[in-house]
């Protein structure tokens, strides 16, 4: 559908919702939905990314096809959010780039940056390469400074892209950026955020994602997947305590804080992403949407990968498999990196600032007087 198209669509559903009124215990879209009468670009564009497209809303509607107003929320606003995605992309020549082929894209990036460092191993000192190091000492194979340099480059690249995008978000919204730094609606928003408040289906049950029965599979599967990766943010960050402050050279020990957080982290990002995928994979695009399969497959995928390549290396530092690892680790997690803005990571940005207006929305409701 094109855009013009799919903003005409989701007016005219939001009319139509906003008569009915119905699902506005599912989810945060429907009572945001009803403090507007008219919707701004920048209003579709917010409801687009408070919308999870958990389904429940389509699996209650009585005007869902094949009533003759085919009312169906979460497709027009899946389709609405990927090109809000679109158009908040930085460098704008980036969008698109991961919309069909994000699976691909996101495979050959990896395997192109490990690639890349196995043959600069291998060109610097073959036996070094596949030794047999003591504790598998990784910095031997490729120095301290010449890693920690690498991912401060691409991680710098990254924060800039993802507060460019949030920028042309935030603007479209119409808000002041003071007001996203307020105390109690960002607090709200955080606390939405972790305990995916929204996810519940309304009632409790879960959302009816990937069918009609509703289910906390998608919960329990997205929970396992962010606090994994917090928790490999943590160990990352331990690390680098352990580094700096301390002195600690890596590698650490199998019971040392960095360790026990990335192995537990780890743990998490095999079987979420493997959740979220098999989820998408049931899921009726006819129910809820194409979106940006590449998108998301290509981020799940991706993580996946990482921890898988991340729980090898620390089972076989100690072999001469070491070398080879590390190299498809790091390229991995590189290619992690340099995705993360034009992938389904971005939904968190998104969503959290969504969830931060819905909660300034909220607040100044309440502060009004009666009428
Ligand atoms: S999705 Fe259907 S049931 Fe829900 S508010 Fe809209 S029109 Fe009503
Ligand atoms: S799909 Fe779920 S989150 Fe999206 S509008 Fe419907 S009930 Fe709300």
């Amino acid at each position: 559908m094109a855009l013009i198209d799919t903003v005409r669509e989701a007016e005219r559903l939001m009319t139509i919702c906003n008569a009915c009124r119905y699902c506005e215990g599912h989810c945060a879209v429907f009572p945001a939905m009803e403090m507007r009468l008219a919707f701004t670009e920048g209003d579709l564009s917010y409801l687009a990314n408070l919308c999870h497209n958990c389904g429940a809303c389509y699996a209650h509607c009585q005007y869902a096809p094949p009533h003759e107003f085919a009312v169906n929320v979460p497709v027009t606003l899946a389709e609405l959010r990927a090109q809000s995605y679109q158009d908040y992309t930085w460098p704008p020549q980036m969008a698109g780039v991961f919309e069909r082929n994000g699976l691909a894209v996101s495979l050959v990036t990896a395997a192109s940056l490990s690639l890349f460092l196995l043959a600069t191993a291998l060109l610097v000192d073959p036996a070094v390469l596949f030794a047999v190091h003591a504790d598998g000492d990784f910095y031997r194979i490729i120095p301290h400074d010449v890693m920690a340099g690498l991912f401060t480059a691409v991680s710098a690249y990254v924060v800039v892209a993802f507060a460019m995008g949030f920028r042309r978000f935030w603007q479209q919204t119409g808000e002041s950026y003071a007001s996203f730094g307020r105390p109690r609606p960002f607090l709200q928003a955080m606390r939405d955020s972790l305990t995916l408040r929204y996810l519940d289906g309304g009632a409790g049950d879960g959302c009816t994602y990937p069918t009609e029965a509703p289910s906390q599979s998608r919960r329990v599967y997205h929970h396992l997947t962010f606090y994994g990766f917090m928790l490999c943010f943590a160990a990352t960050s331990a690390g680098t305590i352990y580094h700096y402050v301390f002195g600690w050279q890596a590698p650490y020990g199998y019971l040392s804080v960095p360790v026990v957080l990335g192995t537990t982290g780890g743990i998490g990002l095999l079987i979420g992403p493997a959740g979220l995928l098999w989820l998408k994979h049931k899921a009726d695009p006819d129910a809820f949407g194409h979106g940006r399969r590449g998108m998301d497959t290509g981020f799940l995928a991706l993580l996946f990968l990482t921890s898988l390549s991340g729980l090898l290396l620390l089972v076989l530092r100690e072999t001469s498999a070491m070398g080879v690892l590390l190299a498809v680790h790091l390229g991995i997690v590189l290619g992690l990196f340099l995705t993360l803005p034009y992938g389904k990571f971005v939904h968190a940005i998104y969503r959290f600032a969504a969830l931060v207006r819905y909660a300034l929305e909220r607040s100044r409701a309440a502060e009004r007087p009666e009428a």
